[in-house]
């Protein structure tokens, strides 16, 4: 994506620009970035640039999930890395969301948040006996089970029972974005909209129209990253999801944020009468690679059904929409230093978990930038070589 002549942002007297670290890409975690860069060290001069907007990206199209992740994600970490390691991830999205909570959403009157907790839900007993056959205890990762008896009376005769987490929230993204801009814009950091990043050079990065000198760069693009250099198509690919906002005609009593893992849905009330959901991505998986938005008419039909089928809901669709999700491999992000011509970091792949994992992840890569650590929490787990 290129910006034309007219959006191109005309307040500057130079063309070129100076900074201590430029942070490319203005979603969530590119903010976030910036946001404990300035924490560490309060006299660097960081500006931030962001192709479209701040929030174009999946910061500002998800769901509003400000979780640790479902049961099932954690049982399919354990699998893959073992009990400790699992577990280790999940002390780590504890923090993030402990710190943005402290940090942000307490003093940020403007941010309609609310404490709640996640649902993993479970249709039927086979479903549940098919998935607790594991090594994963879901006690040991703070999952209380809830049998149906004390589910919402909305989710009773639906499901058999839950994994219960908490406190989690949910928040308009946006909002998010919004005070996070605000807190970087009073710390005197630079916002750049509509101007993209399209290499980086021995100076820094050049981009449309000027080159930006600076001694170190963070690259935060998530699902646009294979779109930057061709070196990330292997480890990162842009996955669209699909989202869908519902008016109720009778409301439904669960406050609480909801994973049905094996229907792939994970949806929420927003407010009174106001359902959000997402997911059935396995209805179109092929054609749902890709970076850029556009509705899938069977995923979106797939939304549709499993609220009259299975939340036996009657209501009128009042939103459609998608947004670009950067997936990994083992739904992991890479948060490593790249070789470039200029110090170069890479934060992203955040496979649907960038707002649960994103602040806690923005506070590593700052870490990382001003050599408080020499590796990431990441690093640890999927070491890569990544070559610009
Ligand atoms: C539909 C949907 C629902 C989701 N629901 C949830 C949820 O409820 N909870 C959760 O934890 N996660 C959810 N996610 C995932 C979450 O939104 C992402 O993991 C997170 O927003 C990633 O943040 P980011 O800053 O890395 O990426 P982005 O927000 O995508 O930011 C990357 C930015 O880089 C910019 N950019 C790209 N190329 C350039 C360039 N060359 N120069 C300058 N700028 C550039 C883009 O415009 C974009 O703004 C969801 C994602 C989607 C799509």
């Amino acid at each position: 994506m290129t910006t034309s002549h007219w959006f191109r942002p005309h307040n500057f007297s130079t063309p070129n620009m100076t900074a201590d670290v430029v942070i490319v890409g203005g979603g969530y975690v590119g903010l976030s970035t910036a946001y404990w860069l300035s924490e560490f060290q309060p006299d660097l001069k960081i500006i931030v640039l962001e192709r479209s907007h701040v929030g174009a990206g999946a910061s500002g199209r998800n769901a509003g999930f400000l979780t640790k992740g479902s049961a099932t994600f954690y049982k399919s970490l354990t699998q893959h890395w073992g009990v400790d390691r699992a577990l280790d991830i999940r002390q780590f999205a504890e923090e993030s969301l402990d710190l943005v909570y402290q940090n942000i959403l307490k003093s940020s009157p403007e941010i309609k948040f609310e404490k709640t907790t996640s649902l993993t839900l479970f249709q039927s007993q086979q479903q549940n006996s098919d998935w607790s056959a594991s090594e994963f205890k879901p006690d040991d990762f703070n999952f209380k089970w809830k049998s149906a008896e004390e589910l919402a009376a909305g989710l009773r005769g639906k499901f058999m029972g839950a994994y219960e987490s908490g406190p989690e929230y949910k928040i308009n993204p946006v909002q998010l974005l919004t005070s996070l801009k605000t807190i970087l814009a009073s710390r005197k950091i630079q916002i750049i909209e509509n101007l993209s990043a399209f290499e980086i050079t021995q100076e820094g990065v050049s981009t449309e129209y000027n080159n930006i000198k600076c001694k170190q760069v963070v690259l935060a693009l998530n699902g646009y990253f294979p779109h930057f250099h061709p070196v990330f198509k292997p480890l990162i690919t842009p996955q669209r999801a699909q989202m869908m906002a519902v008016e109720l005609e009778d409301d439904i009593d669960s406050n609480s944020l909801h994973y049905d893992s094996p229907e792939r849905v994970y949806w929420r009330k927003s407010q009174d009468k106001i359902l959000l959901i997402g997911g059935k991505r396995l209805l179109d998986e092929a054609g749902e690679v890709g970076d850029y938005e556009k509705l899938s008419s069977n995923i979106q039909a797939g939304l549709e059904s499993y609220l009259q089928d299975i939340l036996k809901l009657r209501f009128k669709v009042i939103h459609r929409w998608s947004g670009t999700m950067g997936f990994t491999e083992h739904e992991l992000p890479y948060i490593t230093k790249a070789e470039a011509l200029t110090e170069t970091f890479v934060i992203g792949g955040f496979s649907g978990h960038g707002m649960g994992f994103g602040f806690r992840s923005g506070q590593e890569m700052a870490k990382l930038v001003t050599g408080q650590i020499s590796q990431s929490f990441f690093d640890n787990f999927k070491p890569v070589k990544i070559k610009l």
